[in-house]
């Protein structure tokens, strides 16, 4: 596995140049988006840098709020000042930020640090690297290049957003890298049960209650190969469970034997649908959601259609006959 070395050493350097940051990752966050752009924040104040604003279009959800740096991530509308150096991590397109996105361009260098399987990235200065199970895998390569020394506060971070990209190390992304690292961050006294018990071994009562319906409404289709489930927003009010709490009930189709294709279809905001897919190897799931306009991992990636939910479904169901041959 090559690392980028030369992209790490520019974007120290940028990062070494630099005096008033602003640091952002993708809507609807999850362990890797908080835990990535948090460690970047602790290394920056590691290199000595003082002016660093966090920001995020949505709320933090709740199993990360007790990530050290969390409680000082800001709403855009609260960004007043301007930056020199933007930073997007996990995520290569300014839009996935949402509102944040008119901000990163506004600096003199932007730079995305990403894992996600990339056609084009937006950017002055690009480090892309998909061998990279987590965002916060390549925040540890930062800390190591620059020599310096990894807090137990960062490490917490990076370890958060190690676990939940890699599904507690058991995707198909971790690797003896991903392992390494780890040891690395537990050599910083991080107690990973404690951390495990809040990100992973945890379901409120509400994702509890949705778990439930969703469950119960999920369909089949190519012989039981393809699982599918509809989430509407009516199921969070009904349920009380929030936006965050859909996320991961997709591993529960997916974990269905014989299942090879799994897919949720969430009623989203302005009469949008945002759909999940996860696929074992034969399908790229990054290939199928770029046809409407998302992206992500082979075996993992979304899209938001701009469709309302049936006729979303409908649309991915007929490019999934179309283009894969699945009788669904
Ligand atoms: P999710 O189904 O939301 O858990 O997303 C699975 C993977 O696909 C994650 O790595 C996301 O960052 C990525 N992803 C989800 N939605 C999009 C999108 N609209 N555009 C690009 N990547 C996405
Ligand atoms: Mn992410
Ligand atoms: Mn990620």
């Amino acid at each position: 596995m090559t690392i980028k070395t030369n992209e790490i050493d520019r974007v120290l350097d940028t990062f070494r140049a630099g005096s008033r940051f602003l640091i952002t990752s993708h809507v609807s966050p999850d362990g890797d988006a908080v835990g990535s752009l948090l460690g970047i924040a602790h290394l920056l104040r590691g290199l000595g840098k003082t002016d660093i604003t966090c920001v995020l279009e949505d709320d933090v959800p709740r199993i990360y709020t007790w990530l050290p740096g969390a409680d000082k991530i800001v709403k855009q509308d609260a960004v007043t000042k301007t930056f020199d150096t933007s930073v997007l991590i996990d995520a290569h397109s300014a839009d996935r930020s949402g509102k944040v996105a008119p901000l990163l361009p506004k600096a003199n260098t932007f730079v995305v640090i990403d894992h996600h399987l990339v056609e084009k990235a937006d950017g002055d200065l690009k480090w892309v690297d998909p061998t990279y199970a987590a965002a916060g895998e390549m925040v540890y390569d930062l800390y190591v290049k620059s020599g310096v020394p990894l807090t137990r506060e960062a490490a917490e971070c990076i370890y958060t957003a190690q676990t939940t990209d890699t599904g507690s190390f058991r995707y198909s992304n971790t690797n003896p890298r991903s392992h390494r690292i780890a040891a690395g961050l537990m050599e910083t006294g991080i107690n990973i049960r404690a951390i495990t018990e809040r990100v992973i071994d945890t379901m409120s009562r509400g994702k509890y209650n949705l778990l439930q319906r969703v469950l119960g409404r999920i369909q089949f289709g190519a012989n039981a190969t393809v699982a599918y489930a509809d989430i509407y927003a009516k199921d969070l009010a009904e349920t009380g469970a929030l936006g965050e709490d859909t996320d991961g009930l997709i591993n529960y189709l997916r974990n269905i034997e014989g299942v090879r294709v799994a897919m949720i279809f969430r009623e989203a905001k302005d009469g949008k649908t945002k759909v999940s897919f996860r696929t074992q190897a034969e399908l790229n799931a990054a290939d199928i959601c770029r046809a409407f306009g998302g992206g992500g991992h082979a075996v993992a990636a979304g899209a938001t259609i701009d469709a309302p939910i049936d006729e979303a479904r409908e649309q991915v169901l007929a490019h999934l006959r179309n283009h894969s041959g699945l009788d669904v």
